[in-house]
């Protein structure tokens, strides 16, 4: 089984995607980390994408999609979950023909929705505390970054509601109940 989880930042995808790992075996592919982890390598890609991801703004196309078909073609196991990837329309008609190549089918895409003012608290908020424990803080987790990362999906990644909900795959949930609630209402998705 192959899934989108599909939502702002903050929405609390990574957490669950997490889950699903332990749980039911499937591979998180998060082109966030991925991202994070050619920065922080200091691969060529890395530096070109440091000042991008810093403001908030997104990669382009050819980059995350580079990055996920090298990931599709390896091992599989108990299917994908697919977490901040696609973030555009292109990225989704992309998203289709490397499945496609692969024999494989999208079966389910699921949106977390959470309110703006929820988001900003939880993110910053999270960033404070990592910050007054001496831990690393995400350059893109503060209040400006953030709010502009909000206007990025809602500009370029919510039009993708639209376009699996066409598709018959799309399933909104709430994402302000408990981690638990929220594990519950996929799982409830995933098993129907
Ligand atoms: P969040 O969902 O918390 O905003 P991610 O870890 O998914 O964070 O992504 C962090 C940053 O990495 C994004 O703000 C963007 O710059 C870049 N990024 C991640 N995935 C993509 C993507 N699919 N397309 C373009 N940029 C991306």
């Amino acid at each position: 089984m192959n899934i989108i989880l599909l939502g702002p930042p903050g929405a609390g995808k990574g957490t669950q995607a997490q889950h699903l790992v332990e749980s039911r075996g499937m591979i998180q592919l998060s082109t966030g980390d991925m991202l994070r982890a050619a920065r922080d390598s200091g691969t060529e890609m890395g530096r070109i994408v440091a000042d991008v991801m810093a403001r908030g703004d997104l990669v382009t196309d050819e980059i995350v999609i580079g990055l996920i078909r090298e990931r599709l073609q390896g091992e599989r196991a108990g299917g994908f979950i697919f977490d901040g990837f696609p973030r555009t329309l292109a990225q989704a008609d992309a998203l289709e023909a490397l499945l496609a190549e692969q024999g494989e089918t999208l079966d389910s895409v699921i949106e977390l929705r959470v309110d703006d003012e929820t988001l900003v608290r939880r993110i910053v908020g999270r960033a404070e505390e990592a910050r007054a424990a001496g831990q690393p803080v995400r350059a893109d987790d503060n209040e400006e970054a953030v709010r502009h990362r909000l206007m990025e999906y809602y500009k370029k990644t919510a039009p993708l509601i639209g376009y699996y909900h066409a598709r018959g795959k799309l399933t909104s949930i709430d994402g302000l109940g408990t981690i638990d609630e929220v594990r519950a209402a996929i799982a409830a998705v995933l098993d129907r």
